[in-house]
């Protein structure tokens, strides 16, 4: 038996103006986002906004349904909507954030689930370069280079 390790590195800022430009403007934009979020039942409300190798963003928002399994995160709402509406290029960044009903970011850090980083992983894979991760709170912004960096053992046997 060989014990073994992974560590992650990641960079935290204070304030969104601290971020570098295009981390900033992404950022904003998820957090424009969350305006579409349709969020009755948990009152939840999640923005995303994707960078593509085109320049194009393409955001999205979770939304729910009372057939709760129905309902979709806002990072899945981006990416699909994103490779559905511009096939051809690929992921650079993304950018998410979750907000209070006066559209505020939460004070805490709201991660992706684990089907919507398995989901930026094979994106991820179709772009050959690691995937910029802008995680935005009110008290702490946080970057990622790389989806290895939040889900190191991603499920990749099929591709
Ligand atoms: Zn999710």
């Amino acid at each position: 038996m060989e014990k073994k390790s992974i560590s992650i590195e990641y960079k935290e800022y204070n304030n969104i103006e601290d971020l570098p430009l295009m981390e900033q403007s992404l950022l904003k934009k998820a957090i424009s986002a969350t305006k579409g979020a349709y969020a009755p039942y948990s009152r939840f409300r999640v923005g995303a906004a994707v960078l593509l190798s085109n320049g194009e963003t393409v955001i999205g928002a979770n939304q729910e349904n009372a057939a709760y399994p129905s309902g979709l995160c806002a990072e899945r709402t981006a990416l699909f909507s994103a490779h559905t509406l511009y096939p051809e290029a690929t992921v650079r960044a993304i950018a998410l954030t979750a907000v209070d009903q006066e559209g505020n970011m939460l004070p805490t850090i709201t991660y992706p689930c684990g089907a919507c980083r398995q989901v930026m992983a094979e994106y991820e894979m179709l772009a050959k370069s690691p995937m910029n991760i802008i995680i935005g709170s009110s008290s702490a912004i946080q970057t990622f280079e790389g989806v290895s960096s939040i889900m190191p053992f991603i499920f990749d046997n099929l591709i």
